[in-house]
């Protein structure tokens, strides 16, 4: 293989630039070239490429974002879309892809590799840490430590004013950073989509917290598990509580991807890259056990990534 494209799609995560200066730099160390594609599928369409050299990836490592940029692409969800897609391919003489995103890239990688035969190789690279074939996806040990910095400091707030705080945070269909961010920062309750919950128990909890002498509860809330609005209005009804929410929102993004995401980063990045030298396709890069592992695409594809039940159990214990 003597030149590979890489690109990031779906919602950006920080240590995505770790991992692109990863897949660059190894290629270009085994003697490849590397085209970058810019704004994930949408740039692969438009043909907004072109080539990287090890400069490209200077001074980037501990950058959040991606200097790919990112995109959700309607049109690669079309046969038409991706038949353009395979023509930049050709004109660029690409022979592998590493497609760092989630599921929903990985999709895309997918049926794009079926159609027209490319190797694709799949980075997990998304906050959520939703994605079955690995422990950790890139980002969401950066996403976890801001959410546990802003809990730290309304922590602050809530004891100060004995008040009751709720905070939403990301998670559309997965309540992972919500579970981790409420264990590592000490929340009353933790709300996620894949468990339900009744907000009449949640209430009964902070009263006999009250009661005890508690000065402050924070719940978490994931956003697919409810709205933290609705939540701290139902707290504010039922228990006659100072309630306050916060929604985190993008903070939980950006900023100084941590060490474990970099180092979680470059390995797979370098994975990827020798996966495609050694003629692999359609698989994804993990991590298993502290080791770096591949599983095959269609095989994790929409496969469920159940809630860390025993985190979540514990959760429950220490928050009596
Ligand atoms: P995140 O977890 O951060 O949301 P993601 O990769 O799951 O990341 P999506 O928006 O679901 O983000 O997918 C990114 C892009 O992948 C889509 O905009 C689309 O271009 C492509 N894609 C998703 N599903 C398909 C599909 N079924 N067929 C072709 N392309 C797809």
């Amino acid at each position: 293989m003597q030149r590979i494209g890489v690109l990031t799609s779906g919602g950006d995560a920080p240590g995505m630039n770790s991992c692109i200066r990863a897949v660059v730099r190894k290629a270009i160390y085994h003697g490849m070239e590397v085209i970058g594609i810019k704004r994930g599928y949408s740039g692969f369409i438009d043909a907004d490429m072109g080539p990287m050299n090890l400069g490209s990836v200077a001074d980037i490592i501990h950058r959040g974002g991606t200097i790919l940029h990112t995109a959700r692409s309607q049109r690669f969800q079309t046969k038409e879309g991706r038949a353009q897609a395979m023509e930049n391919v050709r004109r660029f003489g690409i022979q592998g892809l590493v497609v760092i995103g989630g599921d929903g890239s990985f999709t895309g990688a997918s049926i794009f590799h079926q159609e027209h035969g490319i190797p694709v190789v799949g980075v997990p690279g998304t906050i959520d840490n939703d994605i079955s074939g690995t422990d950790y996806t890139i980002g969401f040990d950066t996403a976890l430590n801001n959410v546990v910095d802003a809990i730290n400091k309304i922590r602050d707030t809530a004891t100060s004013h004995e008040r009751t705080f709720v905070i939403e945070v990301m998670g559309r269909n997965s309540g992972n950073i919500a579970l981790a961010a409420g264990l590592a920062g000490g929340a009353e309750s933790i709300l996620v989509p894949e468990i339900l919950f009744n907000i009449e128990d949640i209430c009964h909890k902070l009263l006999s917290g009250h009661k005890r002498g508690k000065l402050h509860s924070i719940i978490l809330v994931a956003e697919g598990a409810a709205s933290g609005l609705t939540i701290g209005q139902q707290i504010k009804d039922l228990t006659g509580f100072d309630t306050k929410v916060t929604i985190l929102g993008h903070l939980q993004r950006g900023g100084i991807p941590s060490a474990f995401d970099r180092i979680l980063a470059a390995r797979l990045g370098a994975k990827a890259v020798e996966l495609l030298m050694a003629g692999d396709s359609g698989k994804m890069v993990g991590v298993r056990s502290g080791e770096v592992v591949a599983s095959d695409l269609q095989e994790i594809l929409g496969k469920p990534c159940p809630i860390n039940d025993e985190m979540y159990q514990l959760a429950k214990i220490l928050s009596i």
